[in-house]
């Protein structure tokens, strides 16, 4: 909590207005009994009307005074909550558009979504209350007591009574309900995870019938978190007539009290007034700080959440200096690299070799989970390798600027990802000032003009979120088009054929070889038929590579090619 109060820097201003406007709320509030003790002193007992007429138009003011720095005061801190919330909103996207994969892994997007947004939302919420009351609880606490004491010696005792009685059933009470707001956080986390998933895997549900079961699990989590939560709401429901039940007795007593020494003339009847006045105030601050008290580690959990975010340092930044490869060519090497998920034992990727080059188209094949979609990530740097080196025109990529080294690189993943928005502006966000021709022109080169002429409006055709109005192989065809239209030198094809039937496949790279020219072409694939005319093939098997040549080399050399072959090609095939 405290590290994100750094984030309040540029608003201190604005919180000294607010302190500023606090403190005269609470002066006004203060003087507001007295004035009224003089009233009825000096105004009603005498029966002098003017009196009361002069003295009741100072209380008027006072009121107003109170009320106008009270709506101000509130309106200022709510302006700093939210300006803090904005910031750190702010901060937490772009660290987290700074993380490499690695540290995606770690939080997972889902937490992330969460932290920027509700955990910001409480910490908000707690930082209006603290303004408000930690300013002017004080000030109400103390002057109270100070202006009640002198009104009559007395009388205090009462307060010294009951105060520490008050204290003692509030903190009783805020020990039960604390460790309560924790679970409820987490219980809270439970009930979303299992309602996210169930709306991710829809189709799964109602593929295997499975509606019952997840019914039933969504409603244990939410009774879990029902049950927590009116446990909760019975001890708040609690507090409040415990508290009036005290701010009652308190008052009865100071009457009775006040009601004995009135009768022995040693105190006057304004003045009791007043010291009730100031009792409640007294008791209703410390009412407020400890509820605010209580809320607190709610917040505290979430900025500890936040704080986790912006803490995790990239494990991937550009380098100081950054190099650049002299000129455009596309020679992609990577030299003994081995690499492993972080917490993973064994390696994925273990001391490969080998080099492609500019006008080549380079195939990796292997069976799944051999570790091709991770070989390739090493390429544009979503991860770096542990030991050995991958280097772009000889210049390795962790001393590159990760825009220019991505710049270079078209990259289709192996799951198309759509934006919200239409055909055209998902291609452009390859090249974002791309020409409707050399839209239409990717797109043709990925065989996808002809669905997309059957679209009602072409290229201006809406994509929705996810591009779930397209079909799988549609959104494949998009992703290569949008790797197409940046013309870059290297191209990586993460398996984004296997959607494809295989009239298209065959079409497709045949237009991709025309159109990809002197650049350097890299293609994951399953099928053999996608693989068989590619310059170097590249066998990978668990993660290590045992077979690297053309396609005849392979099947005389390599067994784990020779198996893969045999899989899938008839013997004709076999011995083109
Ligand atoms: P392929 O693309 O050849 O099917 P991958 O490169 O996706 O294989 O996976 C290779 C291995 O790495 C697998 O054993 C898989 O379990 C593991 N792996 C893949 N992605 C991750 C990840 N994000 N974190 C940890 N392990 C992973
Ligand atoms: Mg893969």
């Amino acid at each position: 909590m405290l590290k994100l109060l750094a984030f309040l820097k540029p608003y201190l201003g604005l919180v000294l207005l607010v302190v500023v406007f606090l403190f005269g709320q609470a002066l006004a509030e203060l003087f507001l009994p007295t004035l009224m003790s003089d009233v009825v002193n000096n105004g009603m007992v005498r029966g002098d009307s003017a009196y009361i007429w002069r003295y009741g138009t100072y209380m008027a003011g006072a009121a107003l005074v109170s009320t106008v720095c009270s709506i101000v005061s509130a309106y200022l801190a709510s302006m700093v909550a939210v300006g803090l919330g904005r910031d750190v909103r702010a901060r937490v996207f772009s660290r987290v558009e700074a993380y490499s994969l690695r540290e995606f892994d770690r939080f997972g997007t889902a937490s992330l979504i969460t932290r920027t947004t509700n955990d910001v939302t409480q910490v908000q919420t707690l930082l209006v209350m603290a303004m408000r009351f930690m300013v002017y609880a004080p000030i109400m606490c103390a002057g109270g007591l100070m202006l009640a004491y002198g009104k009559n010696h007395a009388l205090t005792w009462v307060l010294a009574l009951v105060l520490p009685v008050m204290l003692a059933v509030i903190a009783t009470l805020a020990t039960l309900i604390v460790p309560l707001f924790r679970t409820m956080q987490s219980k809270l986390d439970t009930v979303n995870r299992v309602l996210r998933e169930n709306l991710v895997g829809i189709r799964v549900i109602r593929a295997f019938d499975r509606q019952d079961a997840e019914s039933e699990r969504f409603r244990l989590a939410n009774r879990e978190l029902t049950d927590i939560s009116i446990r909760v709401n019975q001890i708040m429901a609690a507090i409040q007539p415990v508290m009036m039940l005290m701010l009652n007795v308190t008052s009865i007593a100071i009457i009775w009290l006040g009601g004995k020494y009135i009768a022995q003339n040693f105190l006057t009847l304004g003045d009791m007034m007043a010291f009730i006045q100031y009792a409640m105030q007294i008791m209703f601050s410390i009412i407020m700080v400890t509820l605010m008290f209580v809320m607190m580690p709610r917040a505290q959990a979430s900025a500890v959440r936040i704080n986790e975010v912006l803490e995790l340092v990239p494990g991937i930044v550009d380098p100081a200096v950054s190099r650049s490869p002299a000129g455009v060519k596309g020679r992609v090497e990577l030299r003994n690299v081995t690499f492993r998920y972080p917490g993973a034992e064994e390696p994925a990727i273990r001391n490969v070799s080998f080099t492609t080059f500019p006008g080549e188209l380079t195939a990796i094949i292997g069976g799944t989970g051999s570790g091709k979609s991770t070989l390739i990530s090493l390429i544009p740097r979503f991860y770096d390798v542990e030991s050995g080196s991958v280097t772009v025109d000889g210049v390795d990529v962790r001393e590159m600027s990760q825009p220019e080294l991505r710049a270079r690189i078209g990259f289709v993943p192996q799951t198309p990802v759509l934006f919200s928005g239409t055909i055209a502006s998902n291609i452009r966000y390859g090249k974002q000032d791309a020409t409707d021709d050399e839209v239409a022109h990717a797109g043709q080169v990925a065989q996808a003009e002809e669905f997309v002429g059957q679209l009602g409006q072409g290229y201006d055709s809406p994509v929705a979120q996810g591009g779930t109005n397209l079909s799988g192989g549609q959104k494949q065809r998009l992703s290569i088009a949008r790797a197409l239209v940046r013309r870059p030198e290297i191209y990586i094809f993460d398996d984004s054929f296997s959607a494809l039937d295989f009239k298209t496949d065959a079409r497709l790279r045949t237009a991709l070889r025309k159109e990809t020219g002197q650049a350097t072409v890299i293609i994951v694939a399953q099928r053999v038929s996608t693989v068989m005319d590619a310059d170097r093939i590249v066998v990978l098997d668990e993660g290590a590579v045992v077979g690297i040549g053309k396609h005849r080399e392979l099947l005389d050399s390599c067994k784990v090619y020779r198996e893969i072959v045999a899989s899938q090609l008839s013997e004709e095939e076999m011995a083109r």
